[in-house]
């Protein structure tokens, strides 16, 4: 067995690793990489490998930094097979082709100004069409805990990792005169959260690969950050504000609307509190998570099974429409209005901060992770005034930050994930620097632990 290592060392976005094994090539993941100038045409550079040459895809999950760089692999030769859960399957088009959309924007924007400057007008990193193309790719779906054969001597198991809906973590078995394990982690869930059920441990295993995003940190517990919402809505309606919540797409998005509704069902926000979904990726992410009752937990099923919708609010709009969306800056207040992108770098909630980021009676409450150099941040962070839309803008609103929904495992329960697997050797993978070296004085004593750098290959 010999693994290699493509996006994701000593970085948490590009997530693309490698095992070759029993005369087969296999990927786990083709993510994107996010964030910054370098990274984005870290996206436009070789795999590190020939595409054409791989047999076999397999995708953890559907976040755009596992999946986004399936399209150029297809678009570079890949004609191989991608295997992942049902749910991951549905959510990757959607994702995979909303990236595709963004890229043709911004190639439509830089040719613009290479025309403008009489240069050669950039290519989009992919197309709408290669991402169709790459969806034909979508072969066997894996089932929780059920093998998969992979070549005559290899097979691979999906665990449920409770990290996004279909999330997986993989285990790769070889068996034969060699019998080895490899456990590929994914993305891990954190325990408790609404409607996914809590990570699944996979049986222990010879080598692991696991990510290490929180790897250096506790989170606060789900419960009160429920608690801080509510109070944060109840305080805005009675100022006669609305509510912005800048939120992520998948998951994020569809905690949220599951609080809400239990917020009003157990009498702690008004009955009919307007909440508007205006984000068309999430709304199709909250389409798909209707559609995968397998992937629930007992009480998400339990709500199901007496014919409730866990995202049914009584109130609740789906905004679709440019349109639709445009008519929100016009509430008086009254509002909750969530919103991407997540981080406000993009999307329909910069609309929404200019219309009421000025007023003292409305509010913002930010949920999520809030990377350096993001308006997001830059608003935590407490700056008086912004430019949205060559507008100054100053920050009256209120603003909250909540901490307790992170979909990401924290220090301690990567760590108790990595005791139970009792591994030889551990790989970190999808963390910065500073939290993967945390992590890995935490473990070093019980295993031989690598950190791998891009391109870094080894045979187990
Ligand atoms: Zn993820
Ligand atoms: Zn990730």
């Amino acid at each position: 067995m010999k693994l290699s290592f493509h996006g994701a060392d000593r970085n948490v976005t590009g997530s693309c690793h490698m095992i070759e094994a029993d005369g087969a090539r296999i990927l786990v993941d083709c993510g994107l990489y996010q964030g910054g100038r370098e990274l984005a045409e870290e996206n436009a550079d070789d795999f590190g490998f020939d595409p054409a040459s791989i047999d076999i895809l397999l995708l953890t999950h559907a976040h755009l930094d596992h999946c986004g760089r399936i399209p150029l692999l297809v678009d570079r030769g890949f004609r191989g097979e991608i295997i992942a859960t049902a749910a991951t399957h549905e959510l990757a088009r959607v994702v995979m082709l909303d990236s595709a959309h963004l890229q043709e924007e911004e190639a439509e924007r830089h040719a613009r100004h290479a025309h403008r400057h009489g240069e050669t007008p950039p290519e989009p990193l992919y197309t709408t069409l290669s991402a169709l193309n790459a969806m034909g790719h979508f072969g066997r779906t894996a089932s929780y805990g059920e093998p998969i054969e992979l070549t005559a001597n290899l097979s691979a198991i999906f665990y449920d990792a409770g990290h996004i809906l279909g999330s997986a973590s993989i285990r790769i078995e070889q068996k034969g005169a060699k019998p080895q394990s490899v456990i590929f982690s994914g993305d891990l869930g954190s325990n408790g959260h609404p409607i996914l059920r809590d990570p699944k441990l996979p049986p222990a295993a010879d080598v692991v690969i696991m990510e290490t995003t929180y790897g250096d940190r506790l989170h606060k517990a789900p419960a009160p950050s429920v608690q801080e919402l509510y109070d944060a809505v109840t305080d805005t309606m009675a100022r006669g504000g609305n509510v912005i919540i800048p939120t992520f797409a998948l998951e994020r998005a569809q905690e949220l609307l599951y609080f809400l509704r239990e917020g009003i069902e157990d009498g702690h926000l008004p009955r009919g509190l307007p909440v508007f979904l205006d984000s068309p990726m999430a709304i199709s992410a909250t389409d798909i998570f209707r559609h995968h009752p397998e992937c629930y937990d007992a009480e998400a099923k339990e709500l199901f099974a007496k014919g409730k919708d866990p995202f049914a609010l009584p109130s609740i709009h789906f905004t679709r429409q440019t349109d639709e969306s445009r008519a929100l800056n016009r509430l008086a207040g009254g509002a909750v209005i969530l919103a991407g992108s997540g981080m406000c770098t993009g999307g329909r909630v910069r609309h929404h901060l200019k219309h009421n980021l000025w007023r003292k009676d409305s509010s913002v409450v930010f949920v999520g992770y809030a990377a350096r150099g993001t308006l997001a941040r830059i608003l935590v962070d407490g700056v008086k005034q912004v430019k949205l839309f060559g507008e100054k803008i100053p920050v009256n609103a209120k603003l909250y930050t909540i901490n307790g929904f992170s979909a990401h495992a924290d220090r301690d329960e990567l760590l108790a994930w990595h005791k139970a697997l009792k591994p030889k050797r551990t790989i970190l993978v999808h963390g910065d620097e500073e939290a993967m070296k945390s992590f890995a004085e935490q473990i070093k004593g019980s295993t031989q632990v690598t950190m791998p750098k891009k391109g870094d290959a080894f045979e187990l």
